[in-house]
């Protein structure tokens, strides 16, 4: 038998239905289920995605061929139903062709309206309907669409409008009108011919007029679009496959633009900006098809209530809006009342927020699509949790309703939307960390300290930033850099912080001397006022007011449904006490990465430090120490604070020394003061301290078994916190982690530093805690041996971001060359530091975890990369049997709710 590439639908009938998206497409599916569910759609047939595969491979000659006996029949099928024939003079049948893929892109592929209709046809149109202006309204629409996107027609510069648009605007000037409904049947006859001239012009060929030569044109036009730019770029933007290509509906038209008593419009059973419970939407009336939504005339609401509320927006007085812009409610109360009964059939049906669009055909209310609505994360948590409440779903569909990322937008401030709608757009960069901030323009963090302290709001410009700007990123309301990706610096950290981040602005010529920016012509300068947003990287000049985010109930109902179903704990990484009480305000339930080199930067400590590293012996190192030490237990007493009952995995000192010594020669001379030591002593001591790679260089527990003063003084600091806070009835539960181990003897030696410390200040104090010792797993030969490591090691933390560099043998910080490559290629399909690689890294992370409970059963497992706030990789994590994943105080809740979604799918 044949292959079935076409789908019928019609009059109650349907040979598809809801569930066959994949082969008929979102649109073609659900209009085949409306037609099963006695909603009034207009007949037609679905020609499936296989055949645009098939397009692709065998060409477009081959597939009209594979097609014609079945689109004829369908057509056929069509013609009885709607008691009209396509193509016929007397009593014609005009068609839409309309795309639809798997997932919807609206608007990234082409429609076309109205087909069938020439110079003949539209005369008997007027005979047929005694409707003359309607007949050639629909003839003009139908050559400038079928122009547009069959034919290509397209301005010759890029400056130009479309050309039909050019005719348009040449003949309503010649007739002297301003707008499209004040041209007579005569301008519309003339604006055919014009247009069709247009075309013979630019082409070369007439338009044509045989409606099968017309159909397939359009049918074909629908298969390219799915290739054409803007889609390719969303279909990236969205993750969708190229491979599934678009369906093709074809489908009898009715007509909106029949008169007073005829309209279209777009609705939405809820609303997909804040998730109310409202039905509301656009309607036109005497108009037809994108008419709403181009912005040709102003739309008008659906609902009364919803009219009323714009026209407060709007500033039109009552009187006005009850006449002029009255709702459908009001000016066609019938049609209204089938309108909202369909609409909640159909939210009912399907049971999420439906995104519909109609037409009335001189009083006749038709339904042209439906689909689940896109929707804001705040909606999307109010809807899900709204529609559990009315029993409509349950708490499995409810959790799986969330895309734990959109979760994202509910955490941070975001802009006011009625200031947002009058700013100025001045350049766009990478989304890199969500939220919306607002301040004056600042270039060096030593300044954004100052500003911020006299209580200035800032946003921290930089060409891309470093380290040292930490501080600076800390106080500034919002980063943006001219370079850098999404895994830059500026990028991780900002996240880190929750702080909001537009990376890798290109288009910004920064100087740094004369503190200015020049972007796009303009000329900016430090002080002034600058907008971003770091959910869509837009950049705006000037203030734009922000408004905080409201985290309402539905999301703590969100969070604590999570929890019901969750295996896998959710820990962050914090290494400050305001941090860690974030987290613990998110629910997690623990530390699992506490970084202490931010200990040692900051006042007296860095030059303790500094005296440290530049010390000639262990005497003199544990002179300094000691002096670092009272510091670091403060540091440690507020974050165990923070985190009452709660474990905290502390991991001791891992970034190579030469990060800590001063490079300038004004912080080399400051320490040879200090010391009582020449300059040169110190520069020698700097240069000494340089290395060929210090991300493979002399880090992590190398530090510590070199220099086994500084683990035995983060010891007593971390031991010796927990020992006081013991005594105001605060409960600390302190996990000590040695970092970038790779052999069990360097572990092993350690351990010993540590235990004998321990001891030592145990017995000092007369009293003692609870702790346990463990590893972070970063290196791949502490994997490959992991049983040996935990014969000793208490718990494993795999450092995945560590751990990723060296499996893939990427340097993090220099992938900018070559990964945006690597990813248009399609040799990596996704950055590994973002999203873990489960393939490889992940391998390592799972034979990690079963050789080290082979030998230890209850080795307790956790990851606290990047990774351990991505989707994904949090349900990787729940599968491979990890305790616990931790992240950024910020990512918590997106981790909470990808736990218990992966608990679910199990
Ligand atoms: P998109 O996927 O971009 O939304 P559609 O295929 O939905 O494109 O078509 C756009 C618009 O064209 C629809 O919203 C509808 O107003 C109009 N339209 C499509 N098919 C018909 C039809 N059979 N009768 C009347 N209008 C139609
Ligand atoms: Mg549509
Ligand atoms: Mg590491």
């Amino acid at each position: 038998m044949e292959k079935k590439r076409v789908y019928t639908f019609g009059n109650g009938k349907a040979e598809g239905k809801a569930d066959m998206k994949n082969l008929l497409g979102g649109k073609g599916a659900n209009l085949a289920e409306m037609n099963l569910i006695g909603v009034p759609v207009p007949p037609g047939f679905t020609i499936t995605t296989e055949v645009c595969a098939e397009y692709y491979d065998l060409g477009q000659d081959k597939v009209v061929e594979l097609l014609t006996k079945e689109v004829e029949k369908a057509v056929a099928n069509i013609e009885g139903l709607m008691n009209s024939k396509f193509g016929d003079i007397e009593n014609p049948l005009l068609l839409s062709v309309r795309s639809g893929a798997r997932a919807s892109m609206p608007g990234m592929m082409d429609t076309i309206l109205n087909l069938g209709l020439n110079d003949e046809v539209v005369e008997g149109l007027v005979r047929k309907t005694g409707n003359a202006r309607f007949a050639w309204d629909s003839y003009r629409r139908f050559v400038q669409m079928y122009g547009d996107v069959v034919l290509g027609m397209k301005p010759t510069n890029k400056e130009d409008i479309d050309p039909f648009e050019a005719i348009i605007e040449e003949v309503k000037e010649e007739k002297g009108v301003a707008l499209d409904n004040q041209l007579t049947v005569d301008d519309l006859k003339d604006l055919v011919k014009r247009f069709k001239a247009a075309v013979k012009n630019q082409t070369g060929k007439d338009f044509p007029t045989c409606a099968y030569e017309q159909l397939w044109g359009a049918v074909c036009a629908v298969f390219n679009s799915w290739m054409n730019e803007r889609a390719i770029l969303y279909r990236k933007m969205e993750g969708i496959p190229a491979e599934w290509g678009t369906a093709v509906t074809v489908q009898a038209m009715v007509f909106g633009n029949m008169g007073d008593t005829s309209a279209t419009g777009v609705c939405f059973s809820r609303d997909a900006g804040n998730g109310e419970d409202l039905f509301n939407g656009e309607y036109l009336i005497n108009a037809q098809g994108e008419d709403v939504v181009a912005g040709i005339r102003t739309p008008m609401q659906i609902t009364k209530i919803g009219s009323q509320r714009w026209a407060e927006l709007a500033g039109v007085s009552e009187e006005k809006r009850a006449g002029e812009f009255a709702s459908l409610e009001e000016a066609m109360p019938e049609i209204y009342k089938e309108l909202d009964a369909i609409q909640t059939k159909l939210e009912n049906h399907y049971r999420d927020m439906q995104d519909m669009e109609f037409t009335v055909q001189d009083g006749k209310l038709w339904f042209l699509q439906t689909r689940n609505g896109k929707r804001t994360g705040f909606a999307m948590v109010k809807i899900a949790m709204d529609l559990l409440k009315q029993g409509m779903i349950d708490e499995k569909t409810a959790l799986n309703r969330v895309e734990p990322n959109k979760l994202d937008e509910l955490l941070h401030p975001v802009f006011d939307k009625k200031a947002l709608a009058k700013a100025n757009v001045l350049v766009k960069g990478l989304p890199a960390s969500p939220g919306a901030a607002t301040g004056q323009i600042v270039f060096f963090a030593d300044d954004a300290t100052v500003w911020a302290d006299e209580g200035r709001k800032v946003i921290l410009v930089r060409i891309e930033t470093s380290p040292e700007d930490l501080a600076g990123m800390a106080v500034a309301e919002g980063i943006l850099t001219a370079r850098g990706g999404m895994t830059s610096h500026a990028a991780v950290v900002a996240r880190g912080m929750g702080k909001c981040c537009v990376s890798g602005a290109g288009a910004l010529n920064i100087d740094y001397k004369k503190r200015t920016i020049e972007v796009n012509g303009k000329l900016l300068k430090e002080g002034d006022y600058l907008s971003i947003n770091g959910t869509t990287g837009e950049v705006y000049e000037g203030k734009i007011e922000t408004i905080a985010a409201e985290v309402s109930g539905d999301f703590d109902d969100l969070m604590k449904l999570a929890d019901k179903y969750t295996k896998l704990q959710v820990r962050t990484n914090a290494d400050t006490p305001h941090d860690a009480q974030i987290a613990r305000d998110f629910g997690a339930v623990g530390i699992g990465l506490c970084r202490t080199e931010h200990m040692f930067f900051e006042g007296e400590k860095i030059k303790a430090m500094r005296e440290m590293i530049l010390a000639e012996n262990a005497e003199g190192r544990k002179k300094a120490l000691a002096k670092i030490l009272p510091y670091q237990q403060e540091d440690f007493k507020g974050i165990f604070k923070a985190m009452n009952g709660f474990p905290v995995t502390v991991r001791l000192l891992d970034p190579p020394l030469h990060e800590f010594v001063p490079h300038d020669l004004k912080g080399q001379e400051d320490m040879a003061k200090t010391m009582g030591v020449s300059v040169e002593i110190i520069r020698q001591r700097v240069h000494s301290l340089s290395e060929q790679n210090p991300m493979l260089g002399h880090r992590g527990c190398r530090l510590g078994n070199t220099y086994p003063e500084i683990t035995e003084m983060q010891t007593r600091a971390i031991l010796g916190a927990a020992l006081e806070l013991k005594k105001e009835g605060i409960i600390a539960k302190p996990e000590i982690m040695v970092p970038l181990t790779g052999i069990l003897y360097e572990f092993k030696e350690q351990e010993g530093v540590i235990r004998s410390a321990a001891e030592k200040l145990f017995a000092e104090k007369g009293d003692r805690i609870d702790f346990s010792v463990g590893t972070m797993i970063e290196i791949p030969r502490a994997a490959l041996t992991a049983d040996r490591i935990a014969s000793s090691a208490e718990f494993f933390s795999f450092g995945t971001n560590d751990l990723t560099q060296l499996t893939f043998g990427y340097s993090r910080d220099d992938i900018a060359s070559f990964l945006p490559v690597y990813l248009e290629k399609k040799i990596l399909k996704v950055d590994p530091f973002q999203v873990l690689d489960q393939k490889g890294v992940g391998q390592l992370v799972r034979m990690a975890t079963e050789k080290g409970r082979s030998i230890r059963p209850d080795l307790k497992c956790g990851i606290c990369g990047e990774h351990g706030g991505e989707p994904s990789s949090v349900k990787f994590c729940h599968r491979v049997g990890l305790n616990y994943v931790s992240c950024s105080p910020f990512r918590v809740p997106i981790a909470r709710l990808a736990a218990a979604q992966a608990a679910i799918e199990e």
